[in-house]
């Protein structure tokens, strides 16, 4: 319950569609290098053309590229912390410039603050996470738009968990040529093992993308699998709801049960809940002895005390509140 995957995985039945394109495979031919069966796919199913979608070798490697193509020396990057690591560690790859504007006590966006800044210029790109891994909630759809009049920079908007939101930044994308989105097939979709992510935006954006992407990243097994997974994906509907309603299920235990009174549980549109626990560090041990994985952000800038916890099955759940209940139930003071 740590990394934030899918706790099913891919149904039966595409498994084994999966297979059967498997034994079709040309495996001695380089893949196709755009993936464009896939990448129309997925423009259809948003309403898009070809060139406002690129496929990547999961979304860490599209991010990268965008490090690539719109930071280097010189160049500056706003970052909302506490929030995904592999921005800032992008950027320090590729000598990008980051300035911070830290995240409010209850983790929304500092609105104020990061106005005040792209009023300055001299910003090249500027990263939102929505919902925010790891505090978990979603931007404000009114401050995104309102941030993209603000800037010409590069406003990406990762979307890696937004099948979990309902809400997405979509119907702001044909009027705003800075906009990036950002999604992956690793979450809601259960294929964090093939490496699938994808990018929608302007075919002037994508352009900058593919002079910089590595021309054969998508292989063509995992593009034969996504495709699969993408036109099946009404197959995951039902995965998705339970996730949904086993988070809602699991932040009522953690706020309304007087044995987890000493937690301090944040909301969260995404399939994981961040808390603030006493001991974390002990809690994830304790957690850990029992066969609970969970995510120790306790020593994280920000985070102090806190575990985030993905939501598992019904039966994961039980288990982790129960050996979180244990715990707690230890905890003197
Ligand atoms: C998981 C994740 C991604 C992408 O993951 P991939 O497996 O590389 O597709 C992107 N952004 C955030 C915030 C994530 O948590």
């Amino acid at each position: 319950m740590s990394a934030n995957e899918n706790p099913r995985n891919v149904p039966t039945v595409l498994v084994e569609r999966m297979v059967a394109r498997l034994r079709d495979l040309p495996f001695n031919r380089y893949p196709d290098p755009l993936a464009n069966t896939l990448r129309d796919d997925i423009a259809n199913a948003y309403g898009l053309e070809r060139t406002n979608v690129l496929v990547g070798n999961g979304g860490d490697e599209l991010l990268f590229d965008i490090a690539l193509a719109w930071g280097g020396p010189g160049r500056t990057l706003l970052n909302f912390p506490p929030t995904f690591s592999v921005y800032a560690a992008n950027a320090r790859l590729t000598h990008t410039t980051v300035e911070s504007i830290d995240r409010l006590p209850d983790f929304t966006l500092n609105e104020e603050a990061i106005l005040e800044r792209v009023a300055k210029g001299k910003v090249q790109c500027i990263m939102i996470t929505s919902p925010n891994n790891p505090t978990g909630q979603c931007a404000r759809l009114e401050f995104i738009e309102q941030l993209l009049n603000a800037t010409d920079a590069l406003v990406v908007v990762d979307e890696a968990y937004g099948e979990f939101a309902g809400q997405t930044v979509l119907p702001l994308l044909e009027a705003h040529q800075n906009l990036l989105i950002l999604k992956t097939f690793s979450k809601a979709y259960a294929l964090a093992g093939v490496r699938l992510g994808y990018v929608l935006a302007h075919a002037s954006v994508i352009n900058e993308l593919i002079k910089v992407r590595q021309p054969y990243s998508v292989d063509a097994v995992s593009q034969a699998f996504g495709e699969v997974v993408f036109e099946n994906r009404a197959l995951f509907e039902s995965g998705i709801e339970e996730i949904i309603s086993e988070r809602a299920r699991v932040f009522e235990v953690l706020t309304c049960d007087d044995a987890f009174a000493k937690v301090e549980a944040f909301p969260s549109d995404a399939n994981w809940i961040l808390m603030r626990v006493p001991q974390a560090h002990e809690a994830w041990d304790y957690l850990y002895s029992q066969g609970v994985l969970v995510r120790d952000f306790s020593s994280a800038p920000l985070l102090g005390g806190c575990l985030r916890v993905t939501i598992g099955t019904p039966a994961e759940n039980d288990r982790f509140l129960r050996e979180l209940k244990v715990f707690l139930g230890k905890v003197t003071s």
